[in-house]
């Protein structure tokens, strides 16, 4: 049975050190503080939510909600998103999308200061990631399977690893990060050939597919490291995700398990780069 990459751990260890760098901001007088804005009340939006919440509060961030029903106005959200960048006291923003769509998603992203972009939807974030520059911030599900392999000590430099996914939100960024962490990186998609064999040739294999139980006994082998993006409902109601767990676990080295693994890192990375934000404020 192969090791599991549970995200507990690494989310204890990083509480630990958020919760004393918010008492040192807080001693400076800055308490670091979230804006989070909702348009509608999807049940996805309202899980992750109450996770960032908690996850907040266990980092000493506070956290303020902007909640707007299903059929506001463009201009009503843009105007929020005015008011979160302009308050000194808001130091990130976190934007629940996909937004209802008479709003466009592409004037959101514009509209958000990059300073206080803590998940990664600005271009300057973007920008930040490709080049290496402190504007903006990675995603945080991106961000979250690298601490993960971090906090599990799993090697990266030299290592060929393979991101099964191109999204913008999870496969792309992603695959820059792990290029930062000086990894060989692999990216498939749709219309990669030669799937299931370019998947079993990482080291690390990254499965960010949004498809359920794609990764079947075939795309891995021996000595693989597996982190599993996906997040799906089953018709019990049970949560599984891109890679199917039981068909794989007995061949690769370690695998995170879903629920309870990659997804769990996104919002303690949401309350890290937070506290992130609000430290830039005084440099
Ligand atoms: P997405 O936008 O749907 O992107 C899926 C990617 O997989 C696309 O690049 C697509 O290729 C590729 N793909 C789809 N079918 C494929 C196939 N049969 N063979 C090879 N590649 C294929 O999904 P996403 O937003 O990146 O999310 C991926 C997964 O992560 C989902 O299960 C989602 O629920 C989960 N997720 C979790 C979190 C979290 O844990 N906090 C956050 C975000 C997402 P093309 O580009 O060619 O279409």
């Amino acid at each position: 049975m192969a090791d599991l990459l549970k995200a507990l751990p690494a989310v204890k260890e990083m509480m630990a050190g958020l919760k004393s760098r918010s008492q040192s901001l807080a001693l400076g007088g800055i308490q670091p503080a979230l804006g989070i804005l909702r348009v509608g009340e999807r049940p996805d939006d309202l899980s992750y939510e109450k996770g960032a919440v908690k996850r907040c509060e266990q980092a000493g961030v506070q956290v303020r909600r902007v909640v707007l029903p299903e059929d506001a106005s463009q201009e009503e959200v843009l105007e929020e998103i005015k008011k979160l960048n302009q308050d000194k006291g808001i130091h990130g923003v976190l934007i629940f999308r996909p937004l209802p769509p008479q709003i466009d998603d592409n004037a959101v992203c514009r509209a958000l200061a990059p300073e206080k972009d803590v998940d990664g939807i600005t271009s300057q974030s973007m920008a930040g990631i490709f080049s290496g520059s402190r504007v903006g911030f990675p995603p945080c599900t991106p961000q979250g399977c690298l601490e993960l392999l971090r906090h599990y000590g799993i090697p990266l430099e030299g290592k060929r690893a393979v991101v099964l996914g191109r999204s913008l939100v999870v496969g792309k960024p992603l695959s820059m990060l792990l290029l930062g962490e000086n990894a060989t990186v692999t990216v498939c998609h749709s219309r990669t050939e030669g799937l299931a064999e370019l998947c079993r040739s990482g080291d690390i294999l990254i499965a960010a597919v949004g498809r359920r139980e794609m990764v079947t006994a075939d795309f891995v082998r021996p000595g693989q490291v597996i982190i599993d993006v996906g997040i799906h409902v089953r018709e019990d109601g049970s949560l599984c995700g891109d890679v199917d767990f039981e068909a794989v676990k007995d061949i690769v080295t370690a695998i995170s398990p879903v629920p309870g693994g990659a997804g769990t890192m996104t919002a303690a990375v949401l309350a890290k780069h937070t506290i992130e934000a609000a430290e830039r404020t005084l440099s």
